[in-house]
């Protein structure tokens, strides 16, 4: 009975969403999803735009990936957002990143008690609860394994008993404490990475800015988060399609028609080591100090908030299949799809008007799941 009650409300929000979208009313719902994973810009046919309105677009580096932005509004208010919402994504990457030497995670984790900003408390609380709600599946205070792992540099894994000298990882239970305007520093032998959840939180920042205006629409790709705002030039929602994580650049799994939400997707092809032919990805179990033993290939998360939506597709991907529908379930405030390592494509009912299968693509097998 409560589970049926949770579907009719999931249904009735996207609905809700694609009511308005019709009635040309605009945005509802923030979400997020990931560039390398999501073939966005293939997808997004462009649509004559009115006389006044035109479409600029930029694509440039930050966070340690390549972004892209198109805009479709008025010629001026485009171009002059354009350059604020890319200044805005490299000031965040100055605060959040933690490999820049003045950014206030890069001083934190060197020992400095630093005076946080709105944002950077606001992202160190939001951490920190997602990290309670998953169970630790997501935890920020991972930093010391992330260096040890080194994927992306290193050649080889690190020795069992490197990676047990750093077990447990401390709680980052502490991070709640955050607050805008205060003094932080982090406790004895703990140190951040935000990389799971930074690129969310940006383009939640990013999206505000751009909600802010009268611009028909935006697309925001960062990384493996793409984020849509208002709709195409001609009315309709966004485009974004689902990468086949054993697939080249142009195979898809679905394509998903959404406005105004956040889509963000972690997967094993993104960034990882293959060694005597085994492959370790770029995404950790906090528990066992080595990438999860999951029967998932990718997690796409759809939500309201780009953040949220970073963050779970981190931890679901640690958690596995079946925790994840559990979790999905309880949560009730997002959506998602799971490719998992027997080649089934799963998406939470929530999807089903704004989701449509490859069906038939590289041998895998479709389905809706409540
Ligand atoms: P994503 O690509 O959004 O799934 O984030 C992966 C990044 O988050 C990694 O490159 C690490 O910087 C960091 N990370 C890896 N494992 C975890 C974890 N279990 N919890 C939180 N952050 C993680
Ligand atoms: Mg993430």
């Amino acid at each position: 009975m409560q589970k049926n009650g949770q579907n009719e409300e999931r249904k009735s929000r996207l609905l809700a969403c694609a009511e308005q979208n019709r009635a040309g009313r605009g945005r509802l719902l923030p979400l997020r999803l990931a560039a390398a994973a999501v073939l966005a810009a293939a997808l997004l046919a462009l649509f004559g735009c009115s006389a006044k309105e035109t479409e600029v677009s930029e694509t440039f580096f930050v966070m340690d990936t390549v972004a892209s932005l198109r805009l479709i509004g008025d010629k001026e208010q485009a171009e002059s957002l354009l350059k604020q919402a890319a200044a805005l994504a490299q000031e965040l990457e100055t605060r959040w990143s933690r490999t820049l030497p003045d950014s206030s995670i890069y001083r934190l984790n060197d020992g400095e008690t630093v005076v946080l900003d709105e944002e950077t408390a606001a992202l160190l609380a939001q951490a920190a609860a997602l990290s309670v709600e998953t169970g630790g599946a997501f935890t920020p205070t991972v930093s010391p394994l992330v260096e040890l792992w080194n994927i992306g540099e290193a050649d080889s894994p690190p020795s069992r008993e490197e990676i047990a000298a750093l077990l447990p990882l401390p709680s980052p239970d502490f991070l709640a404490q955050a607050r805008a305007g205060q003094p932080f520093s982090l406790p004895e032998g703990c140190r951040l990475d935000l990389g799971g959840v930074a690129k969310g939180e940006a383009a939640n920042r990013i999206c505000a800015l751009l909600r802010e205006s009268s611009l028909r629409g935006a697309l925001l790709v960062l990384g493996g988060q793409v984020s849509c705002v208002g709709t195409r030039a001609d009315g309709e929602p966004w485009r974004i399609a689902l990468r086949d994580p054993d697939g080249q650049q142009g195979e898809t799994l679905a394509e998903l028609r959404l406005t105004d939400l956040h889509i963000a997707t972690s997967g094993d092809y993104e960034r990882y080591l293959e060694f005597e032919g085994v492959r370790y990805c770029h995404i950790l179990d906090p528990e066992t100090g080595w990438p999860p033993e999951t029967d998932l290939r990718s997690v796409t998360v759809v939500s309201s908030d780009g953040a949220r939506a970073d963050g779970l597709s981190t931890a679901l991907f640690v958690m596995g299949l079946e925790p994840s529908l559990a979790f999905w379930r309880e949560a009730g405030d997002f959506e998602a799809v799971f490719v998992t390592s027997d080649r089934r494509v799963i998406a939470t009912e929530g999807l089903a008007d704004c989701l449509s299968f490859s069906n038939g693509a590289g041998g895998y097998r479709f389905e809706f799941t409540s």
